[in-house]
């Protein structure tokens, strides 16, 4: 008997540490594994897969290839779907820079602006079209503004190529803080 048990290790299942000896009678084969089995014993591994996460694990490795196989065909038939869905995004960006737009020549141009006196009063200029503007932040700044207010680099520079950028309002509000410290000296 203890002769049998020296030619026959025994090995701990790793889940319900049951002694076992280390045949393929009681752990299935894994040849990665030392030993050649797996840390698991045959009972707990066939409770796993019977358990809902072990089912999930086991779909999800089944349908792997054929998985990918059908985004891409997804992608493929939806294509269209999808250059249409970003022109639809592209407009609703297009429609809030032209928003931006008309304010930025409010404050800029229009002396009843209530902002007129920050930016036209100081001078600032708007050196875009509305069309030239919406081009250089959508193809070259390649920003996207949604939810962001537009800011000059330079405080004292114009709203031009290369001195504007789109931030949060939190950082706007920051800036022009500081922009008035400065002032103060
Ligand atoms: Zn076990």
């Amino acid at each position: 008997m203890s002769n049998c048990a020296v030619l026959t290790p025994i090995k701990v299942c790793a889940t319900c540490k049951q002694k076992f000896p280390a045949t393929t009678e009681y752990f299935y084969k894994r040849a990665a594994s030392p030993g050649g089995l797996q840390s698991q014993c045959k009972k707990c591994i066939k409770a796993w897969k019977r358990s809902s996460a072990g089912k999930k694990s086991q779909k999800k490795s089944n349908q792997s290839p054929g998985h990918k196989v059908s985004a891409k065909k997804y992608r493929q038939t939806h294509k269209i779907e999808t250059a249409e869905r970003n022109w639809a995004r592209r407009q609703t960006i297009v429609g809030h820079l032209r928003d931006v737009f008309s304010n930025m020549k409010k404050r800029c141009y229009d002396p009843n602006d209530r902002n007129y006196k920050y930016y036209g009063g100081r001078g600032i200029k708007v050196c875009f079209t509305s069309d030239e503007f919406v081009h250089y932040v959508v193809d070259d700044l390649q920003e996207d503004p949604i939810g962001l207010t537009i800011d000059r680099i330079d405080n004292d520079g114009n709203y031009e190529r290369g001195n504007i950028r789109f931030v949060s309002q939190a950082v706007n509000n920051q800036n022009r803080r500081s922009y008035k410290k400065k002032k103060k000296k």
